[in-house]
């Protein structure tokens, strides 16, 4: 151990800062701003959107629960624009696949209309506290370290960086101790989108007969969930799962980026041999963020656990609904690991795909941090069970979890004492409505 001290500068001061800029931090700071609050929000890399941008994956799930319009609020200005500046691929339905650059434009224009500051190339590295409140977040810019004092932080880094630097408690993987795997997404040119036209199933049973020649795959997954049209020759690939990754390990991250280019030439292989309309396929390039589904869950003063999807549990103090299906890719690449997965997501009668016109509440106290007074959490590191957060994860639950934490963040600013514990419940829904979430 070395001991390193430092005289930072301070970069700026603000109510309420959001460490990471993806669909959770944006729907954060904006709505934070939107309520007044003077609000800092620091990206690590040079785009917003995390994972539906730079991470390339393909839809936004879990809009709607079939009948009610459950992600509102931020997520109908994302949507709106989406549909305003043709941001949506073809067909599809309600999961029409994301053009990425056209989600970057739209993040940028909708965070430079929300007033919020912020800075993108500025990777939150530390935090500093006074006992069990936190008063800065230590960056790290291109001019090197700074810190922005702050009287509410949230953390939006999908691996609960900010709460775990901050001394909060987490959970990760199952009960055995695994994790959901990983994917590196890609960007694909040269499809004829006319020629491709297999259902399903018929691409299931062509990605089984490849497995099973042995010659296609060095890890058989069995488990695909393939290429979506973006524009007239190109799709995005959420293609190959990286087994045992743990987001939370660097060395294992590195090996995870490794494993993600290693397979993605098998499945261009596979499509151009195997796949009608993937003959002259190429990847053109794969993401710029891991593609991690599971990290750091942060606990809370309440956790979501998997009863409260079956009982489509409501709570006094819930800031939102959600009803996305639990959606636990296999663990591994056995085909009995996929044929769990497939039991319990996919198929007909799936043990934890959710009812049409049923969803479930989700509790302000699922995103106020245990034993720190002023952190909230939102997005894909909130305080859930692996089952819970397989189902929040996707992005309109971000959206709505977003929201929730900016908006009682604002609140919590203006109190004496900063603390998230105490934000009065009524009046932060009661915002959140006037803000158009549905409740
Ligand atoms: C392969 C894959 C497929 C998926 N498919 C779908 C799908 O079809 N539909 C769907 O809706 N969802 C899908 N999801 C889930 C969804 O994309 C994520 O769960 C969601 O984007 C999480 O949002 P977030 O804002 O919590 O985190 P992220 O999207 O991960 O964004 C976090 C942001 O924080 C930044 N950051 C991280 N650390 C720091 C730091 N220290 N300082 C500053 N910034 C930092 C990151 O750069 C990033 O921009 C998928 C996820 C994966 C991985």
């Amino acid at each position: 151990m070395v001991e390193l001290k430092l005289d930072l500068r301070t970069y700026c001061e603000c109510d309420v800062f959001v460490a990471g800029g993806g669909p959770a931090g944006c729907a954060a700071a904006y709505a934070a701003a939107k309520q007044g609050a003077k609000v800092f929000l620091a990206e690590a890399i040079g785009c917003f959107g995390g994972m539906g941008t730079a991470g390339l994956v393909p839809f936004f799930t879990g809009y709607t629960d079939g009948v009610h319009t459950l992600c509102t609020g931020f997520g109908d200005l994302v949507f709106d624009r989406m549909e305003a500046y043709n941001g949506y691929g073809e067909g599809h339905g309600q999961r029409r696949t994301i053009k990425p650059e056209v989600l970057k434009r739209i993040y940028d224009e909708i965070m430079l209309e929300s007033g919020a500051s912020f800075q993108f190339e500025a990777k939150m590295v530390s935090v500093i506290k006074e006992g069990d409140r936190i008063t800065h977040a230590v960056l790290s810019m291109a001019d090197g370290l700074c810190a922005v004092k702050a009287k509410v932080f949230i953390d939006a880094t999908g691996d609960g960086i900010l709460s775990t630097l901050a001394g909060a408690e987490y959970h990760l993987g199952n009960k055995d101790g695994k994790i959901m795997p990983a994917s590196l997404c890609s960007f694909w040119s040269g499809i004829d989108w006319e020629k491709y036209n297999p259902h399903r199933a018929e691409l299931f049973a062509m990605l089984t007969k490849a497995i099973e020649s042995g010659k296609y795959f060095k890890i058989p997954d069995w488990h695909m969930t393939g290429v979506s049209q973006s524009n007239e020759d190109t799709g995005c690939g959420n293609v190959g799962h990286i087994f045992g990754l743990d987001a939370t390990n660097p060395e294992s991250r590195t090996l995870g980026w490794l494993e993600g280019r290693r397979i993605i030439p098998e499945y261009q292989r596979f499509y151009r041999e195997c796949v009608p309309g993937f003959e002259n396929a190429v990847v053109a390039g794969t993401a710029s963020l891991l593609g991690v589904r599971e990290s750091r869950r942060i606990v809370c003063d309440y956790t979501l656990v998997r009863d409260d999807f079956f009982q489509r549990r409501s709570f006094p103090d819930e800031i939102g609904h959600f009803s996305y299906g639990i959606d636990i890719h296999p663990y591994d690449s056995t085909y009995q690991e996929y044929l769990r997965f497939k039991n319990d997501f996919t198929a007909p009668g799936a043990r934890y795909d959710g009812t049409k016109g049923e969803h479930y509440g989700i509790p302000y106290r699922a995103l106020a941090v245990k034993g720190i007074d002023n952190l909230l959490v939102a997005g894909r590191c909130i305080s859930a069970d692996n089952y819970m957060i397989a189902s929040i994860r996707v992005m309109p639950g971000c959206f709505i979890t977003g929201q929730a934490a900016g908006i009682a963040a604002s609140m919590a600013a203006e109190g004496a004492d900063n603390s998230v514990h105490s934000v009065d419940v009524e009046v932060l829904r009661n915002k959140l409505r006037a803000f158009g979430a549905y409740i």
